[in-house]
Order: structure tokens, then sequence, then C-alpha cells
């Protein structure tokens, strides 16, 4: 069973088209929008949890993208400015899945893209933001807004 978030971005000419639906009929996917900005005949942006089997979950990107949407890994996103983290470890407390943790005993926290589902829990609890989200050409402002919390 995979759960993961991800970032979809709709060409135009896919805005008025049920593809989400079709996700869920054709390959048994389950999914839950975290955030949408999509409108007739523009490109849209969305960013959904798709929860399923490995295998559907992976069938189901691929048709995805043959409609020519982009779909990346909201995990793949996200980022760590290791110039900004002072290791406080406030973060370690939130991640739910042990993305961010401490190394014992040398007491550093580590970060494992691997294991990062992309919640984004971590951006707004770090004191100094050094954790980032990055959604393609976006700023820090559209990332703060696009956080899921
Ligand atoms: S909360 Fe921020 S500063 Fe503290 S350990 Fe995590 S990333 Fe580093
Ligand atoms: S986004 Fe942050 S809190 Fe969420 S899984 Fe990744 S490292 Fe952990």
């Amino acid at each position: 069973m995979s759960t993961r978030i991800y970032i979809l971005r709709f060409p135009k000419e896919t805005s008025n088209d049920p593809i989400i639906y079709q996700l869920v009929k054709q390959y048994d996917i389950e999914f839950n929008i975290l955030k949408a900005d999509i409108l007739p005949q523009r490109e849209g942006v969305m960013i959904l949890e798709l929860k399923g089997a490995k295998e559907s979950v992976n069938k189901g990107i691929e048709f995805l993208k043959s409609l020519g949407v982009k779909v990346e890994r909201l995990a793949a996103s996200i980022h760590r400015d290791d110039k900004k983290c002072f290791q406080c470890g406030a973060c370690t407390g939130i991640c739910p899945v042990g993305a961010l943790a401490i190394q014992r005993p040398e007491m550093l926290v580590v970060f494992d893209p691997e294991k990062c589902t992309g919640c984004s829990l971590c951006v707004p609890i770090c004191p100094v933001r050094a954790m980032e989200v990055s959604l393609g050409a976006g700023t820090l402002a559209e990332v703060e807004e696009k956080t899921i919390v």
C-alpha cells in the first residue's frame, strides 16, 4: 500500500475533464485533495494525496502523464537549508514518518528525503524556516500559502 502526496499540473486542454474520477474508477486509487487551483480553460495545479496498491498508483500516474499532466512527488520539493538549520530538533517531534530524526550519539538532526511524504508539517514549525517547499517556479510566499497544515 502506498500513500503519497503529489503535485499535479494540468494543461489547460484538460481542465474541464474528469481526470481524477477516471483515476479512481480505472485504477482503484483513493484520493484526498489537499489544495486545488483549477479554472476552466486555464492551467491548473492540484496537491493530492493518493492511496492504493503501489502498482495501481504507478499505473495511475502513468495514465495522468499520458494526458499531459505533469506529476511530481511533493516530497521531491522539500529541502532543508542546512545553513539555516541550527539543530534545535523541533521538527523531529512533528514529522509523522521519521524523515527528520535525531541521530545518536552525535545528536544531529538528519533529514532523509526518501522517507519524507511531503506533508509539509515541518515547514511552519521550524523557527528559522530551514525546511522549504519549492513548487516549481513558486515563490516562498506561494510555498507558505500552499503549505499543508
Ligand atoms: S526545526 Fe528547523 S532549525 Fe530546528 S532542527 Fe528542524 S530544520 Fe533545523
Ligand atoms: S514534509 Fe517534513 S514533516 Fe512531512 S514527512 Fe517530510 S520531513 Fe516529515
